[in-house]
């Protein structure tokens, strides 16, 4: 990963480079000291008097604000106001002035992402260099990209008469905090829905300043609300009678009780679930180049990424070189703060995340996985995992099975394509691979092979708004981005 000329480098006690701290000021940042929920273009505290819970930095454990939890009743005034803004404003609007409101949200991201970027990375402990460099360009690039179709539905869906559905209930998971909420709001703005939206637990700030930057763009009240709160408030937003459509991010457990809670309903939704990508490495391809594909595709935002890589299949013959090299790199990862811009990997978003990844880390050693961590040293404070790797694992492990969320791969060796594609396919999951090779010819017959949504070829974890994104298999149901994304909030 890149490293800034400026950068001083010296020399530490084992006798490697390492750099000065050169951490981003959080000083310019405002952040309340409590947050209400956004209903009707307002805060308003909740329903039940004094239920607030805290949100903390998990590089630090220190308490960062206290968040207001919304109840059944609040979901359903929540859901009623959306309604209320759909009949009243967003539905009588043409797309033209649609168009005017989404390019204005996403004009005030760009302003504001300086302030963004460092708040995602105190609530949810990413590096700064990702959330600055890759998340808020992207939740901008989605508003203007999807703005940009407001005024042009017939033509996206030619011959057809596009129409909203109407109020959007979703609701979106820890890892990605204003992108997955961009990924949501922007179609269902572009389409003419209003919206209903609850972050996860641990990271609602940015979604609770975006409220804030909903009303700066005056979006008539109750388009956008934000209700926050934990499993049973989502859970209330996707039973609640009068939403139309319900959009859900998180995990393949949650999104089967609400695909079930769905049953038998004339509601809409997409499920973008859990996964556990295979990088396929091939003998002929570029290794050093895989090798730094390997290490984003697994260690990019700790590994909390669906589609990261979190298996590595390599080809025999290079086997062992690709070990060795990435036992090389892992060593240079710089973990700790996130606000330091040298840190190329950050602090686990919650204890109870970091304590699923270690149980995973023990099951891999007990059932017989050979680890390796970095030597690397962590903070004292708050949540942190050292990037990790296992080999002498096999298909039945849990550790090759499970979605493990965190900076921790598996590594499987094979012989022949059809080996490779056989062992990659083989999980319960879907979403995403990753292919190194030197053959393009290669690359189709592979990519054709793979039962995943997406697939990278000589690169990984790259994304942009006009390309769709989505499972097959249990990593869920429905597309997002691209005109793909749109669909689900349109009716035709
Ligand atoms: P999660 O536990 O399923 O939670 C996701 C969201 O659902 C959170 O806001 C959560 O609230 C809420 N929730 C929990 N129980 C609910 C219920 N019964 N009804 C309605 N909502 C409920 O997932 P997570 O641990 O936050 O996120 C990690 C998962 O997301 C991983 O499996 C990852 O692969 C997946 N993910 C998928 C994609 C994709 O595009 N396919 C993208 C990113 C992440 P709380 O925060 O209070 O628990
Ligand atoms: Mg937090």
């Amino acid at each position: 990963m890149a490293r800034t000329k400026t950068d001083q480098p010296k020399l530490n006690f084992d006798g490697l480079w390492d750099y000065d701290p050169a951490p981003e000021s959080s000083d310019a940042i405002s952040i309340k000291d409590q947050y209400d929920l956004f209903i009707g273009g307002e805060f308003v505290a909740p329903s039940k008097e004094g239920r607030y819970f805290d949100t903390i930095n998990p590089s630090t454990e220190e308490r960062i604000a206290s968040v207001a939890e919304a109840t059944t009743q609040d979901v359903d005034i929540a859901v009623k106001s959306a309604r209320k803004a759909y009949d009243k404003y967003w539905s009588k609007l043409t797309g033209k002035d649609r168009a005017k409101y989404i390019f204005r949200i996403a004009r005030l991201i760009q302003e504001r992402a300086r302030e963004f970027a460092i708040i995602e990375s105190m609530d949810g402990g990413k590096p700064i260099r990702e959330s600055r460099d890759v998340d808020i360009p992207l939740v901008a690039a989605h508003f203007f990209y999807n703005a940009g179709w407001a005024d042009k539905l017939q033509y996206a869906f030619p011959g057809r008469q596009p129409k909203p559905l109407g109020v959007a209930g979703q609701i979106i998971p820890w890892n990605f905090p204003l992108l997955m909420l961009a990924w949501k709001i922007a179609p269902a703005l572009a389409g003419g829905n209003t919206v209903v939206l609850k972050p996860a637990e641990t990271t609602p700030l940015t979604a609770l300043k975006f409220a804030e930057l909903i009303q700066d763009a005056d979006l008539p009240p109750g388009v956008v609300n934000i209700v926050t709160g934990a499993g049973a408030t989502g859970s209330a937003l996707v039973n609640h009678p009068d939403v139309n459509k319900v959009a859900f991010t998180g995990s393949t457990n949650v999104g089967r009780i609400i695909q079930k809670s769905l049953a038998g309903t004339d509601k809409k939704y997409t499920l973008e679930l859990g996964g556990k990508a295979a990088n396929i490495i091939f003998e002929d391809a570029a290794i050093d180049q895989a090798v730094e594909g390997i290490v984003n595709g697994i260690f990019f935002n700790q590994g909390h990424v669906c589609c990261a890589g979190s298996r590595l299949l390599v080809q025999e013959g290079v086997a062992d070189e690709v070990y060795r090299k990435l036992t090389d790199r892992i060593e240079t990862l710089v973990v700790g703060d996130p606000l330091d811009k040298n840190t190329d990997i950050g602090a686990i978003n919650s204890k109870a995340q970091l304590d699923r990844i270690s149980t995973f880390i023990e099951k891999g050693i007990a059932e017989g996985g050979e680890v390796h961590q970095s030597s690397c040293s962590v903070p004292d404070k708050g949540y942190w995992c050292k990037p990790t790797l296992f080999k002498n694992v096999s298909q039945s492990h849990s550790i090759v099975q499970n979605e493990i969320f965190g900076p921790v791969l598996a590594i499987q060796t094979f012989r022949t394509p059809a080996e490779a594609v056989e062992k990659a396919n083989n999980t319960p999951y879907g979403l995403s691979g990753g292919v190194w090779t030197d053959k393009g010819s290669k690359i189709f017959k592979i990519t054709s092979k793979l039962r995943a949504g997406v697939i990278w070829a000589n690169t990984f974890n790259k994304f942009d708004p006009t390309s769709p994104f989505g499972g097959y298999k249990e990593s869920g149901v429905g597309r997002e981005g691209g005109l793909h994304g749109l669909l689900p909030y349109i009716k035709l």
